[in-house]
């Protein structure tokens, strides 16, 4: 595998775990959560989003915490929104970061919003007018962009037509966001080179489910293609716990572990994240989806036999 020196993590867990979790985590636990990953040094972390409370219960508390977490330096902490009335929500309670999102799949957007995938972000314009007069950074994010549940495959025309509507608007850091867990490896390296080199003055990140256990493969060869940026989730947190066979983001753990034992930088303290994942377990109840957390690091069993 060829492999870069270092990478940067986004921990996803505190939205895209929790919002998919039955039981609602008290501000105050997530705050603690959320500290923890600081100290465990995360400079990147979706603390929430600013969904309507009754679409996401789960996540009314994300403009709370953003309050009283308040600025950390060097900590770039963002907030998942659906629209313009969530650029207001993060002005106000002094969130300096957002990402917008659509999916890729036209059938599902002309169906649902009687609008095409483009169509939707060129809608995005004055989210993008109402974050950048207020100092507040904005992102995109493209559900899907590999294959989607509702047309299979996705053409990469129709991924080209989206990401040219987000620089279109002025948005030119895109997350690509395989959602439905469908991505294969070879698939994701070829949109990944793609994108590269028809986009160079896009930032993009990458964000893979493990629904069929391809999570850690596709990052690998989005890797090899030269991607950088990825999300991931503590404990593996993510899909819903009462659909068999769902499954949640890569693991935190999994994949800080590969990277420790593979020599690429990631500045984030894998102890300290998988003391998370053991409290998050506690809180949720239920056990987590992270290989490392269940076996522990290989380094520490190797060691364990030089003594
Ligand atoms: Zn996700």
């Amino acid at each position: 595998m060829k492999q870069p020196s270092a990478i940067t993590l986004c921990e996803v867990g505190l939205r895209d775990g929790l919002q998919n979790e039955a039981v609602l985590l008290p501000t105050e636990e997530k705050l603690s959560l959320l500290r923890g990953l600081i100290d465990a040094g995360f400079k990147v972390i979706e603390v929430g989003s600013f969904m309507h409370p009754k679409a996401v219960p789960q996540m009314a508390d994300t403009d709370q915490l953003f309050r009283q977490i308040g600025e950390v330096p060097g900590v770039e902490l963002r907030a998942l929104i659906p629209n313009l009335r969530g650029v207001q929500r993060a002005i106000d309670c002094g969130c300096k970061k957002v990402k917008l999102n659509v999916s890729a799949s036209t059938q599902h957007n002309l169906k649902n919003l009687n609008m095409t995938p483009q169509q939707s972000v060129a809608g995005f314009a004055p989210c993008v007018e109402a974050a950048t007069a207020a100092g507040v950074e904005i992102s995109g994010s493209i559900s899907m962009p590999f294959a989607s549940i509702w047309e299979g495959v996705t053409p990469v025309e129709t991924v080209e037509g989206i990401i040219e509507a987000y620089l279109a608007v002025g948005i030119d850091e895109i997350s690509l966001s395989d959602a439905s867990g469908m991505a294969t490896p070879k698939q994701v390296e070829n949109l990944c080179s793609h994108v590269l080199q028809k986009y160079p003055t896009a930032r993009w990140w990458l964000h893979f489910h493990n629904t069929r256990g391809m999570a850690m493969a596709n990052m690998i060869a989005a890797m090899d293609a030269g991607m950088t940026q990825f999300d991931t989730s503590f404990g593996g947190l993510g899909g819903c716990p009462f659909v068999p066979g769902a499954a949640g983001n890569i693991s935190t753990e999994d994949v800080v572990h590969l990277c420790d034992e593979s020599g690429i930088e990631t500045g984030i303290d894998i102890t300290k994240v998988m003391e998370l994942s053991r409290k998050l377990q506690e809180l949720l109840g239920h056990g987590m989806e992270s290989y490392v957390l269940r076996a522990g690091r290989s380094s520490d069993l190797i060691a364990a036999h030089q003594e």
